[in-house]
């Protein structure tokens, strides 16, 4: 085929992948995060849909990593609330663009180093955060714990990913965030001459 002819036919199919694209609401993998829990130990799986109590199922992505782990913005935003609820524990909402939401549950409720569950607001959230601040990605919200019904589970963070109103699962787009975290940590590394 003539290049010419090449390029007219590459333009095609991508302008009718643009028409025929998925709906706005679709979960589509192009919101951007940054990883939401960036610690040394952190491990994530696709639980998505797996059976929880009383019929439920998993509605996102859970982020093992020690207590106290820093969790952070996944995307610039607005808080949106924050909160305490029997089974997620202390929690936190970010609005983003696009009808995105980022939750974050579980937060810490202990004294740092032990599992009494009498931790204090300055060991759950970021002092002085408010609903209604803005935020910018990678900033810290809180961190992490075993508030609600992570009690007696490892310390982790339960991420959800929200578009209009309806949970997604957030798995690949937190896979995509690693990966890019992990090449930030890497080419950093390789900056810092050798001492
Ligand atoms: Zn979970």
């Amino acid at each position: 085929m003539k290049p010419k002819r090449f390029r007219a036919l590459v333009l095609i199919v991508a302008l009718s992948a643009a028409v025929f694209a998925v709906p706005a609401d679709a979960d589509d993998g192009e919101f951007m995060i940054v990883f939401p829990q960036p610690s040394e130990a952190t491990e994530f799986a696709n639980t998505w849909g797996n059976s929880r109590s009383d019929g439920r199922s998993h509605q996102g992505t859970d982020i093992l990593g020690p207590q106290m782990a820093p969790v952070v913005a996944a995307a610039d935003g607005v808080i949106e609330s924050f909160g305490y609820g029997p089974r997620s524990g202390y929690y936190i909402v970010v609005s983003h663009q696009d009808g995105y939401e980022t939750w974050y549950m579980h937060l810490n409720n202990d004294t740092p180093g032990t599992d009494d569950g009498r931790g204090a607001p300055e060991y759950t959230y970021m002092v002085g955060l408010d609903v209604g601040d803005q935020v910018v990605a990678g900033q810290q919200l809180g961190f992490a714990g075993d508030s609600g019904n992570a009690e007696w589970t490892t310390h982790h963070t339960h991420f959800e990913l929200h578009r209009n109103g309806r949970a997604i699962n957030p798995y690949k787009y937190l896979q995509a965030a690693w990966e890019r975290w992990q090449l930030e940590l890497q080419i950093e590394r390789e900056e810092v001459p050798f001492r």
